[in-house]
């Protein structure tokens, strides 16, 4: 259940990094990213840390490129399943950065990020997989103008500059999982 933008089953902390929707119509395709910090290590505080602007740079050298950068997704999933929503699905998360979808850009404004803990390379988990078809589901039953035609990963809407969610993350396994139990077949 999504009640006032937040996902029922999610726990939440509202990142300070996020604003107005310029048309709360359209909220029309998710995005799928993978990140860690540092890169390939799992579990720690860091990610969340830095969605909710309370990162110490200084905490990892790998950090020191991510001073002053103000980023967050709707949703971040960890290696266990766990959920954790940082902005409510109505208002901008600033995940996509410069971005194209199918020639419009400034993706931030009409899309849903979801973050999987991971990186390109390593499997994402089968727990990963089956909450964010859960997720999808969920939205897709909610939001109009969003279907399961319109997900795609950070990579494809920011190639030059970004890789993720990458080579690791199967599609054809999610996609799976998400026709399995989706009532809007559109
Ligand atoms: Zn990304």
């Amino acid at each position: 259940m999504i009640k006032n933008g937040w996902l029922e089953q999610a726990i939440q902390r509202e990142s300070p990094h996020a604003d107005e929707r310029p048309d709360l119509s359209d909220i029309s395709v998710l995005v799928v990213h993978g990140i860690s910090l540092p890169a390939g290590e799992f579990g720690g505080p860091y990610v969340d840390e830095l969605f909710m602007g309370t990162l110490d740079t200084t905490a990892h050298p790998d950090f020191a490129i991510l001073e002053g950068l103000r980023v967050s997704a709707h949703c971040l999933i960890r290696r266990d399943g766990e959920l954790i929503q940082y902005v409510p699905f109505h208002r901008r998360a600033w995940h996509a950065g410069r971005s194209n979808y199918c020639g419009r850009r400034r993706c931030n404004d009409f899309t849903i990020g979801i973050e999987l803990e991971g990186t390109d390379t390593t499997p994402y988990t089968q727990e990963q997989y089956q909450r964010l078809a859960e997720v999808a589901r969920q939205l897709i039953d909610h939001y109009p103008a969003l279907t399961r035609h319109r997900i795609v990963g950070h990579e494809h809407i920011a190639p030059v500059r970004k890789t993720d969610p990458g080579p690791a993350f199967d599609w054809k396994r999610f996609k799976q999982l998400l026709n399995d139990n989706l009532t809007k077949k559109v």
